[in-house]
């Protein structure tokens, strides 16, 4: 490709005008040609001080033929290495042999094919240079032996071994300069500005000629795309003006299909004429179009990684840190140029490199391909201070799938959960006296029931109910009745040892949980030192007063071993103190249990809710708040007692539930209750749920989702007008199992809701992680919430984080027309309670219809 400047000569010597004519004609674009018509006149030509490059040599011309002058040529020195080549018109092998022999390069018959003419004269020229290179080389080489006088055999060898392998060399690399060429797919092209033909060698497919003429740089304008063009034009001029070794651009083509193509163009001036004008320019054309497509799409993730808000890190496969973005820095205050390069492992704290640990270990043992996991972890800044960071890790393979990379993203969660954590104070603690309120404490007892059982120790629940504050309240006013309340949390938490709970359930109702017992008789002192903290005169607005309190307690395991029964008892014993005039103290004992006698009967008596068709079911109407509209109902058992009456379910469903009776029964339950409504949704008079009540020993059952499919199809009530009401505790009970058995609801199209919302755990990124789709606030938040702010608050609290979760919210025990219209504020989505309507029977409910 890359040809000296400087163009070559060449003599042409024949006695025939018109093959002079043709032969010239041919070359002289490319060469500078000198004619000599005759022997003589050639000599003269060669022995000049300028001798051609290379001669075209007649054989049969008058006085002196072709042999006879290429003999006297080679006579002279300076023209030993001119190649010659022979041209005749006959084409006889004799003759060929012979010019051979003589040292001609190379033997033409007339008529000359001029494009082999050409070929041949280049390859020549070629050659003819490296000889004179090499020819140059030993010169030199053999001066510098003489002038060191190391004329010894050795040396000289030495010498010729050096000079054979850079020839070598030399050919090697022309040799790989050829096949890397080839191997590119680039295209080569040679532009002759003399006569406008533009040849291309490996030619990429464009909208192109086979040999185009192009007159100059304008004329390819149509063949580029007019964003491109002035780029690549200024960069050819910079170069023909000797401003640039080369000239280069990128641009926009069409190829043959018609479609841009991106192409990277580079060329070079390779022949110039005497007054240094070019005339020939050869270079390369690649296609880029998948670099310029790569190009883009690594700027937009690059954009996109610089601009979301999650902080990102990207780390190889030992933790270093290869790469953070701007969202990594504005949360944590790390700079790239603080962490690049740096271990993963060591930058964010012990709890951090835990979870990495454990993620690389799941990796181990796990055969899928994209492994991915989110943790909820602590991470540390540059300050020094944790953060709760909701992190995404996922992993870079490469073809042999092995891990690479490590991809983290991460936000922030403190907002979330400092609200959460509000959430669950103001859920779980009384505002007045900090104690743990009723939910908190129930939590706790069965925990404390938990530990015993686990130690084999015993545990107490005692109630203790003040027995004159109301008229204390009532006399003193709110204020000081507050005060006073106070100071009893205060006493009670004093008077009891550190492992124990003291909790506030009502307005004077307190209650203790005394753990580590070892044996009952240990409790009765605990409840007389109690009872003489509290007698303790207090000032209150001037006045001296003194308190007294009845005292229930019940003991684990001997009474009971769940927490609602040990609750009861506590409460059933409390109520037996009063009863016995105040300042009294009583355990439980069976007798006190009135209803104990009643609840087993009904247990007796389970089995005929399903088998005599006992039970009945009520409808609840749920109601959109901003339309007022039925949206949907909510099915609600009734025992239909031929002795007693209707039993309302807080009556048996927890007997059922303890005796396994539930899941006959729940399957009963939604047989009739699909049967019975179906009706108003095929009139599309509801088009909203179905909510059934799923207890925990149902979800519980493994074949659930299989069973309620067949009697959505015994009935033909639609999956995707159903919802299940299960409370958080429930779904706490057997975690796994729940989730799978939501899961294959959520998939069947069945809605899920929480029912109770708040009484739990209330942790509303666990609920996230659950295909739920509504949360029902529980009723006793409702309750206050026109009185209490703080109530207000927790719902309001509730409302905004469901939503943020994409949940719907549903509002239950709503009453008054105030706790509707808070609601409304707090853009509840739904409600239900007395407010709009009690459960009715199906009849009830079509009058109810018929009339909206
Ligand atoms: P739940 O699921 O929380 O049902 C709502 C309860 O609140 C119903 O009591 C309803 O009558 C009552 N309620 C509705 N509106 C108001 C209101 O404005 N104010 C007040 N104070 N209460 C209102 P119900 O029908 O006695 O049901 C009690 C519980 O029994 C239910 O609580 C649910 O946990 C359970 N239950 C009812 N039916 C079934 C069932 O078919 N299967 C199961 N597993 N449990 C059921
Ligand atoms: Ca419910
Ligand atoms: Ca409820």
């Amino acid at each position: 490709m890359v040809q000296a400047v400087h163009r070559h000569k060449i003599l042409v010597v024949d006695d025939e005008t018109i093959n002079l004519k043709m032969m010239l004609n041919a070359l002289k674009d490319d060469y500078t040609t000198l004619v000599a018509t005759n022997g003589i006149k050639a000599l003269k030509i060669v022995s000049s001080k300028n001798p051609p490059d290379l001669i075209l040599l007649d054989i049969s011309m008058p006085e002196m033929d072709g042999y006879e002058v290429f003999e006297k040529i080679k006579e002279y020195k300076q023209c030993e290495n001119i190649p010659i080549i022979f041209v005749t018109a006959s084409s006889s092998e004799q003759e060929q042999i012979k010019g051979l022999e003589l040292g001609a390069v190379d033997y033409f018959t007339k008529p000359i094919c001029l494009p082999i003419l050409r070929a041949k004269i280049k390859s020549h020229l070629e050659m003819k240079q490296h000889r004179d290179f090499m020819t140059l080389l030993l010169n030199k080489q053999y001066l510098e032996m003489e002038n060191r006088n190391s004329s010894h055999e050795k040396d000289r060898l030495e010498q010729q071994n050096r000079i054979q392998r850079y020839i070598e060399e030399v050919q090697e690399n022309q040799e790989r300069l050829q096949l890397s060429l080839w191997g590119s797919g680039d295209e080569l092209w040679d532009w002759n500005l003399t006569n406008g033909e533009f040849r291309r060698k490996n030619p990429l497919p464009l909208k192109l000629e086979d040999i185009p003429i192009f007159s100059h740089i304008d004329a390819f304008q149509p063949l580029i795309h007019t964003e491109d063009f002035v780029d690549l034009k200024k960069s050819f001029f910079d170069h023909l003006k000797n401003e640039a070794e080369y000239f280069e651009a990128t641009f926009r083509s069409k190829s043959d299909r018609d479609e841009w193509v991106w192409l990277l163009l580079r060329g070079k001036v390779v022949n110039r004429d005497p007054n240094n004008q070019p005339i020939r320019i050869s270079g390369t054309l690649k296609n880029i179009s998948r670099l310029k497509q790569a190009e883009q799409d690594l700027l937009l993730a690059a954009k996109s990684f610089e601009n979301i808000f999650d902080a990102v890190w990207v780390c190889d496969h030992n933790w270093k840190i290869l790469k953070i973005n701007t969202a990594f820095t504005t949360i944590t205050e790390f700079t790239a140029e603080d962490v690049l390069g740096k271990s993963l492992l060591t930058l964010m704290g012990e709890p951090y490199k835990e979870v990495l640990h454990m993620f690389a270990g799941q990796l181990l043992s796990n055969t899928k391909n994209d492994t991915y996991s989110r943790e909820e972890v602590w991470g540390v800044d540059k300050q020094g201070n944790y953060f709760p960071q909701e992190l995404n890790i996922s992993v870079l393979r490469d073809q042999t799938n092995v891990v690479t990379h490590f991809i983290g993203a991460f936000t922030d969660i403190t907002y979330r959960k400092n609200a959460e954590d509000k959430l669950r104070y103001l859920a779980n603690y009384d505002s007045l006296t900090g104690l743990p309120n009723r939910t908190l404490f129930m939590e706790r007892i069965q925990h404390a029931i938990d530990v015993a059982h686990r130690n084999k120790h015993q545990m107490a629940v005692v109630f203790l109910d003040l027995d004159n504050f109301k008229s204390i309240n009532d006399t003193l006013g709110h204020a000081s009745g507050d005060i006073l309340l106070k100071e009893i949390g205060k006493r009670l938490s004093s008077s009891i040892r550190d492992c124990d709970t003291a909790a506030r359930l009502g307005a004077d109702e307190f209650a203790l949980i005394l753990e580590q017992v070892n044996h009952t008789s240990e409790i009765l002192p605990i409840a007389e030192r109690i009872l003489s903290y509290i007698a303790k005169p207090l000032n209150l607005a001037g006045s001296q007063v003194s308190l007294s309190a009845s005292i229930g307690i019940t003991a684990y395991p001997d009474d009971s071993n769940n927490y609602k029964d040990l609750l009861r008892h506590a409460d059933i014993a409390m109520y037996h103190a009063k009863s016995l005039g105040r300042n009294n103290i009583q355990f439980y004992t069976k007798e006190m249990d009135h209803r104990s006698l009643f609840r087993l009967e009904l247990e007796q008596q389970l089995h005929n809710l399903v088998t005599n068709d006992q039970f009945l079911i009520n409808y609840q109407p749920k109601v959109t708040l901003s339309t007022g509209k039925i949206d949907g109902l909510e099915a609600l058992v009734r025992w239909n007692h031929p002795k007693h009456g209707l039993i309302p379910p807080d009556m048996f469903i927890s007997l059922a539930e303890e005796t396994g009776h539930i899941v006959r029964l729940g399957e009963a339950i939604l047989r009739k209750a699909c049967k019975e409504s179906k009706e108003w949704w095929d009139t599309k008079q509801i088009t909203g749920r179905l909510a059934l009540n799923l207890s925990a020993v149902q979800i519980a059952q493994e074949n659930l989702p299989l069973r309620v499919a067949s009697i959505l199809e015994e009935t033909g009530f639609k999956a995707e007008n159903l919802e299940f009401e299960i409370t958080e505790s429930s779904m706490m009970e057997n975690q796994r199992l729940a989730e799978k058995q939501m899961l294959a609801f959520q998939n069947m199209g069945i809605h899920l809701s929480i029912d109770d919302f708040g009484t739990g755990y209330s942790s509303l990124s666990r609920v996230k992680d659950l295909s739920v789709n509504t949360i029902k606030i529980d009723r006793s938040f409702i309750k206050d919430i026109n009185h209490s702010a703080k109530d207000k608050g927790i719902v309001a609290s509730i409302i905004s984080l469901a939503h943020h979760l994409n949940l719907k919210v549903i509002a239950e025990g709503v009453e008054t027309l105030e706790q509707k219209a808070i609601l409304t504020e707090l853009h509840c989505d739904e409600m239900q309670g007395y407010v709009f309507s009690r459960p009715i029977a199906n009849m009830a409910i079509n009058e109810l219809l018929e009339k909206q």
